[in-house]
């Protein structure tokens, strides 16, 4: 949902990054409001992964220059944890396995520390049992789940709903979702899909970054972006992302060509 006056959740200015001493990100800009679902696309290796990690604050990705703010707060000062505190979420392409961690006393702590942070009371292990089995529906996971290490041994599809279910306790401000379509079958993917449009809302926003459209067919983004080369090199609406998927990547170097010819 588009409007113009809504609050600014993230601005990134210029940014450019990298990981040791390979440079990822040469230049993105992004603008997403409070109730905005953005997607951003691009061919393997662009950057997208990168670009989330960053926004993470994954300690390997280093930030070269360029600004990134969260909520007018510069959020390159924010520690990892507190990113995640203050209502930053990134739903990783690969979620990690954590052997010996229970899944349950894992998102009662993560949870508790958002809850803190809104001022909200923390919750003990018997009301913390109601409000997963609540959001488990969501995402139509086994309660059996629960006592299980974090996504030890779970399937390509189930740690995608984990990561989902991890998203509907931590109610985030911003919730950067990576490739969360990979490796989903279709049915697994709608589930996904139908748990992140009901957490939508006006008041928090949804960058997802994927390789295909057919989650776009689910959740229907409001700008699409294209990234190449660790820049965004186009920006549209839902169009754009249909578009590609009949045409392909190249379809927009060639775009770019003509454009260039013209000039
Ligand atoms: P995408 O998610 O769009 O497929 P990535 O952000 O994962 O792209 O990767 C962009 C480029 O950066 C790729 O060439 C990739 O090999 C490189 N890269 C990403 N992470 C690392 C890393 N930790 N070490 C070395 N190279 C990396
Ligand atoms: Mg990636």
């Amino acid at each position: 949902m588009i409007r113009p006056e809504a609050e600014i959740i993230l601005e990134i200015s210029n940014l450019h990054a990298g990981v040791e001493d390979q440079k990822i990100l040469n230049g993105v800009n992004l603008q997403v409001r409070a109730g905005e679902i953005h997607a951003v696309m691009g061919r393997n290796g662009s950057g997208k992964s990168t670009l989330s990690k960053v926004l993470a604050g994954h300690p390997a990705y280093k930030v070269i220059s360029g600004e990134v703010t969260f909520r007018g707060k510069n959020l390159l000062e924010f520690e990892p944890e507190e990113r995640a505190r203050i209502g930053v979420f990134l739903g990783f392409q690969y979620p990690v396995e954590i052997p010996g961690v229970s899944n349950l006393e894992f998102l009662r702590v993560s949870s508790n520390a958002r809850r803190i942070h809104k001022g909200a009371e923390e919750l003990d292990t018997f009301e913390f049992e109601d409000l997963v089995k609540e959001k488990l529906a969501l995402v139509k996971m086994d309660p059996a789940f629960l006592d299980r290490s974090v996504n030890e041994s779970f399937s390509g599809g189930e740690k995608k709903r984990n990561e989902i279910l991890q998203m509907a306790l931590l109610e985030p401000v911003l919730s950067i979702l990576d490739e969360t379509d990979s490796g989903l079958d279709i049915d697994a993917l709608r589930i996904v899909a139908s748990g992140v449009n009901q957490m939508a809302s006006s008041e928090n926003a949804i960058l997802l970054i994927t390789h295909y459209q057919r989650l776009l067919n689910e959740i229907t983004p409001d700008f699409v972006h294209v990234m190449s080369e660790g820049k965004i090199v186009r920006t549209g609406n839902k169009e754009l992302a249909l578009q590609l998927e009949q045409s392909g990547y190249e379809w927009l170097d060639l775009a770019d060509n003509n454009q260039n010819k013209k000039k």
